[in-house]
């Protein structure tokens, strides 16, 4: 169902604040983790301010230690749900098991899902049950091949929002904390009419490197973007070292428009 031989032209998706697909590129942007109420709402005002059309913020954290922050829960998706109502923005969040499926589709605008959890395929056929749209992030040890069937567990079941996100791969390079997969972007473009987009995020591991691999992959064709960003990075519980500051984003921001305008 994701190949362009069933469907010869790009899917786009629309939100309240732009779409996705075709020439249409939208970024979201926001925290790792929800934190706070006011540390969401500080990151959720500058992002939409510096033109993102959706905000990020884990409630439910997807910790490789089962001793670090796992997120405030439900109260997260509370924050979330108050910051879109103040911005405007739609919200994505990541959702961890078939059970919070019903949830968090009570407060998020599309649901994300992990890379840890990107062939749980029960979890997969549950949001394909839903009818919000669906980050799904490449696994960090899927082929191109494997990544397509997990989006087809969710595109089987009716729901045809799959938004693909490449997020870095394990390579033998320890320099980044992923390998950025900027091929996976024209592969993947030339296979499906989905949307494509690039976490430069979690595959640099380090905010110097945020902007070069989101520009490369907008160069690449993707269609989009979600990248991390918090009010005070240095403070952050989870992911510290790669989100980005404020000015940062808006340079990033600025870049991505200059870029885009010139594809
Ligand atoms: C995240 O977006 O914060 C996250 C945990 O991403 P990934 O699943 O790609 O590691
Ligand atoms: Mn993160």
């Amino acid at each position: 169902l994701a190949s362009l031989e069933v469907q010869p032209f790009p899917t786009v998706l629309e939100f309240s604040t732009g779409k996705t697909g075709g020439g249409h590129v939208l970024v979201a942007a926001g925290p790792c983790g929800v934190e706070s109420r006011e540390q969401t709402l500080r990151a959720a005002r500058y992002v939409k301010a510096h033109g993102a059309g959706m905000l990020r913020g884990g409630a439910f954290k997807p910790r490789t230690s089962p001793y670090a922050f796992q997120g405030l829960g439900v109260e997260g998706l509370k924050i979330l749900a108050e910051a879109r109502k103040e911005t405007g923005l739609p919200v994505v969040t990541e959702v961890l098991s078939p059970e919070q499926v019903e949830l968090v589709a009570e407060y998020a605008d599309a649901f994300q899902i992990g890379a840890r959890n990107a062939q749980n395929f029960p979890l997969l056929q549950a949001v394909g049950e839903a009818r919000k749209p669906v980050l799904l992030k490449r696994g960090m040890s899927m082929t191109l091949e494997e990544f397509l069937m997990s989006a087809e567990y969710i595109l089987s079941r009716g729901n045809m929002q799959v938004i693909l996100v490449e997020r870095g791969i394990r390579t033998f390079e320890k320099a980044t904390r992923f390998t950025l997969d900027v091929s996976a972007v024209p592969v993947l473009k030339s296979w499906t009419h989905l949307p494509v987009w690039v976490d430069p995020s979690h595959p640099a591991g380090k905010r110097e490197w945020v902007i070069p691999l989101a520009l490369a992959g907008l160069a690449a064709g993707a269609n989009g973007l979600i990248v991390e960003t918090h009010p005070e990075p240095e403070k952050a519980l989870s992911d510290a070292a790669q989100q980005l500051h404020e000015h940062e984003f808006a340079e990033l921001m600025a870049k991505v428009r200059r870029l885009v305008a010139a594809l």
